[in-house]
């Protein structure tokens, strides 16, 4: 037997409450194939009614408790509700009694909405409680500087639903593709698509802002490809982080590496797609010179050059050290077989 039986015994309580690691437990199981009076503690162990009593007991009280808390938590929620329809009721008749008509009356139903919309309902829905909270959020929201943009006779709304909608889609939507169930070919690739949503939105934004601004059609072209350009990162750290296959210590080196190279040379690219002319700010470093150059024009400026050098150094040396310690580390597992 390859392992002694104290030891397994020893392990034993720990195999039963499902505590112990995957290692342990393979041991474990494998051991109590072999051998017969092992096996007979380990059934003891199982058989204990005591154990399953106390766990139904358990379940039963808890579940009884979290129904009666739901439905508190729903009475509150639908109070909350009725409260807030008094303000609306007095804002319709005061709207149609002073103005004859109805204006800012939708304003103030618009802003009771997006209130309502992050207290009554987390209270009163039950499932998907966080998706059903942004969800409305995001509607309520969106439906407020509509009413706005009406009331103020402006043409801003698009510039502001569009912000509104990316900035929302960045910080959440990774929640909301974690939370819903996507079909088939989209469900393994989750990353893919909420970079995708992200980026169709921030190119739509500038698009509409540039239709807003009513500028110069050379201007959004210029955008574009600024915007095109500064994406690559993101989208280069995603594909490596996600696509790559190798280890973490690896995946961190190259990143690193990739991070530095693109924040000393962007401001060049950027100058070039704007002005025309390339100019390679790094070139002018002399680290024995810190000084900020011409007011104005900025010529003979060391600052910017120095700190894109340094950037650059050390982020090569961390990425590279990164690197080496990773391809050190997928190596180990291989020497050892
Ligand atoms: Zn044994």
């Amino acid at each position: 037997m390859k392992y002694e039986c104290e030891m397994i015994r020893d392990l034993l309580p720990l195999y039963h409450d499902k505590v112990c690691s995957n290692v342990s437990e393979r041991v474990v199981e494998e051991h109590l194939e072999e051998c017969a009076p092992c096996r007979e503690i380990a059934k003891k162990l199982k058989n204990t009614a005591y154990d399953e009593k106390l766990q139904i007991e358990r379940e039963s009280v808890i579940g009884a408790h979290a129904r009666k808390v739901k439905r508190k938590t729903f009475m509150v929620g639908a109070y909350m509700a009725g409260i807030l329809m008094i303000p609306v009721g007095v804002c319709l008749i005061c709207n149609i009694a002073i103005g004859h008509s109805l204006d800012w009356f939708f304003i103030v139903l618009a802003s009771l909405m997006v209130f309502a919309s992050l207290t009554v309902v987390p209270l009163v829905v039950e499932e998907k409680r966080g998706l059903c909270t942004l969800g409305a959020f995001t509607i309520s929201l969106l439906f407020l500087l509509l009413v706005c943009n009406i009331y103020s006779r402006g043409r801003w709304f698009p510039v502001a639903a569009s912000g509104v909608l990316l900035g929302l889609s960045v910080v959440f939507m990774p929640f909301v593709v974690y939370q819903i169930k996507l079909p088939k070919p989209l469900h393994c690739q989750k990353g893919l698509l909420v970079m995708t949503v992200d980026t169709i939105l921030l190119y739509g934004v500038i698009i509409i802002s540039h239709f807003y601004g009513r500028a110069d059609m050379i201007y959004l072209l210029k955008g574009l490809m600024i915007n095109t350009i500064c994406l690559l990162l993101p989208w280069v750290v995603f594909g490596i982080i996600r696509y790559l296959k190798t280890n973490g210590l690896i995946k961190a080196g190259i990143c690193t590496i990739i991070i530095g190279v693109f924040c000393a040379f962007i401001n060049d690219v950027i100058a070039l797609v704007l002005e025309g002319r390339l100019h390679i700010c790094i070139l002018n470093a002399d680290l024995s010179r810190w000084a900020m150059g011409m007011p104005m024009t900025g010529q003979g400026n060391t600052v910017d050059a120095n700190v894109w050098l340094l950037t650059l150094i050390f982020s090569l040396t961390i990425g590279i050290c990164l690197i080496a310690a990773g391809v050190k580390k997928s190596r180990k597992p291989m020497e050892n077989q």
